[in-house]
């Protein structure tokens, strides 16, 4: 249906947390709670909800690595403050990017219904 639509537009509307077939419906109910299906133009949002689970794995995994990484090159000077602050924003970084996230991972199995596989919406 939107084969020209390009990528970085299918990305920022995951970003924004909007449905990615018509970048009007909001993806999420409350601030996790996904809806089913947009609430504009009906797209079903987990069509596989295998790609998605995989995403949030390897982003989160992408993201503990950061911060692992942060915490091996740098060296506070109140070792236990560091470590509390790192995990902190550890934390808080991993947590509230989930629903943006999930956004983008919506996004990208969106994109690749349109040009990887052979059905066309
Ligand atoms: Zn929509």
């Amino acid at each position: 249906m939107e084969s020209q639509t390009t990528l970085f537009t299918l990305l920022w509307r995951g970003v924004k947390k909007r449905c990615p077939r018509c970048g009007k419906g909001q993806l999420y109910q409350n601030w996790y709670r996904l809806h089913k299906n947009c609430p504009k133009c009906h797209y079903l949002f987990f069509y596989d909800p295998i790609d998605i689970l995989s995403f949030m794995y390897m982003s989160t995994a992408l993201l503990t690595g950061l911060f692992i990484l942060v915490m091996f090159t740098l060296t506070p000077a109140n070792l236990v403050l560091g470590r509390v602050l790192l995990g902190f924003l550890a934390l808080l970084t991993i947590v509230g990017s989930l629903p943006r996230r999930k956004g983008i991972a919506i996004a990208i199995e969106y994109w690749s219904r349109l040009h990887l596989e052979d059905s066309h919406e």
